[in-house]
């Protein structure tokens, strides 16, 4: 969004390609973390920019558009997509916000995590993939949605690729012994984003009760030689140190205890922060061994102390501080685009007279989709790929580029994009 939006400024015809209904990535799930101050997260910036995409008259957004193939022809880059079937009018928006509410068909309906998400509600193919004849059984409220509307496929000509692929958190369940998410009040840093973004606050899952006794366990899928993921997240030790102030701003007198085995000196004020952190919070340098059901859903963390027995402590809530890792396509995109991987997975950063721009390449791959990084760099990584991006076509005499859409494949549409923007529900 930010090389987007960056973009749009120039006289150029940009084309938003997102995979999911949804723009924003992971970051438009984060929630403000102010406790009394604003505390820099700049999630706010997020929702922000989001906004700000909706209004820009030359960003043409694809949503739910997965890339099938990208050829590079005669000094444009072909790229084709494959698009699921949206309901954006004002009527399918109204119709699918009826559905969210209707008992028994909730699933079917996804809304937005923000309400700039422009159209605001998707219907859940998945869940109408699983039930064959859910078409014919709807309720009155989604009678002139068409659930049989099928994908369709799109060529997009571009003279320059920004890959903004984004990153995966880990997944905990892959640490079985943290039993995550079978102990429902072991939660992963993103679970408690979404509840935060929701609810206002830090509930445990389990009976939205807030929690007294917090623990973080940091390092949660990283610097992890069983994980195959050696490097640092860079960004769970702020966002982990910046929500339990949240937390304990919210909740004056909760004990919050930091499970780690080191605390990165990372990202702007990190060392004000830690060492106010430090007389706030309780820092054990040890990595539990395991997590197990305790006494009113209260999950207990059993770790080896530094004099070699076994700890048991118990707490209302336990936060995973996830990881970073590679996006699951970024070997696929790197490939189509012609260009490498570094040796964790994230996409080469590359640009400039050494990089992937060449009179025949011009690729500027940005964000997290290049290695962990918080929001800010990758705002601030984005604007360097934009500049390396018009330099490059301006060396090669290039101004813009054109769009060419395949009348064929676009048979069952009604998406519209650019200033023709699709109704959003208030
Ligand atoms: S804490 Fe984060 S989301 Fe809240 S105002 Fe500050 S930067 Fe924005
Ligand atoms: S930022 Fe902190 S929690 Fe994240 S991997 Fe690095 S040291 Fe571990």
């Amino acid at each position: 969004m930010s090389a987007a939006l960056e973009l749009s400024r120039h006289d150029l015809d940009i084309h938003l390609i997102e995979k999911s209904h949804f723009l924003g990535g992971q970051a438009i799930h984060y929630s403000c973390k102010a406790n009394g101050t604003c505390q820099g997260c700049n999630a706010c910036l997020v929702e922000e920019q989001l906004k700000r995409i909706n209004e820009a008259e030359n960003v043409h957004l694809h949503l739910a558009s997965r890339i099938r193939g990208i050829e590079q022809k005669g000094g444009t880059y072909q790229l084709e997509t494959r698009q699921l079937p949206l309901f954006d009018s004002e009527e399918e928006q109204e119709a699918l916000g009826r559905l969210a509410l209707t008992k028994g068909w909730e699933h079917v309906v996804q809304r937005g995590p923000s309400g700039h998400n422009s159209p605001l509600y998707a219907l859940n193919w998945s869940a109408i993939e699983e039930t064959p004849d859910l078409a014919e059984t709807v309720p009155e409220a989604a009678k002139r949605l068409n659930l049989k509307k099928k994908p369709r496929s799109e060529l997009i000509q571009a003279e320059a690729v920004i890959p903004a692929t984004g990153f995966q958190p880990f997944d905990p369940r892959r640490i079985g012994t943290f039993n995550y998410p079978r102990l429902s009040n072991v939660v992963s840093a993103l679970d408690m984003e979404k509840i935060r973004r929701s609810s206002g606050y830090h509930l445990r899952p389990s009976d939205s009760a807030r929690p007294g006794r917090i623990a973080f366990i940091q390092c949660v899928g990283s610097r992890s030689m069983a994980q195959g993921n050696l490097w640092c997240s860079r960004v769970c030790c702020p966002y982990a140190l910046r929500m339990a102030r949240a937390m304990q701003a919210e909740q004056p007198g909760s004990e919050i205890t930091f499970f780690y085995m080191d605390l990165q000196n990372c990202g702007r004020n990190s060392e004000k922060t830690l060492s106010t952190c430090r007389s706030d919070f309780r820092f054990v340098r040890i990595m539990p061994v395991d997590i197990l059901p305790g006494d009113n859903d209260s999950p207990i963390v059993r770790y080896m102390s530094r004099e070699e027995t076994i700890q048991e402590e118990s707490f209302d809530l336990v936060v995973l501080s996830v990881g970073m890792e590679p996006g699951p396509e970024n070997a696929r995109i790197a490939r189509m685009l012609d260009i490498g991987l570094n040796r964790h997975g994230f996409l080469r950063a590359e640009s400039g007279p050494d990089g992937t721009s060449s009179q025949e390449k011009v690729v500027f791959p940005a964000g997290a989709a290049t290695g962990p990084k918080d929001i800010a760099e990758s705002m601030e990584q984005a604007t360097e790929a934009v500049k390396d991006l018009l330099v490059s076509l301006n060396s090669q005499g290039k101004k813009n580029h054109g769009y060419e859409r395949s009348l064929d494949f676009h048979a069952n549409t009604g998406h519209r994009s650019g200033s023709d923007r699709p109704y959003r529900s208030p």
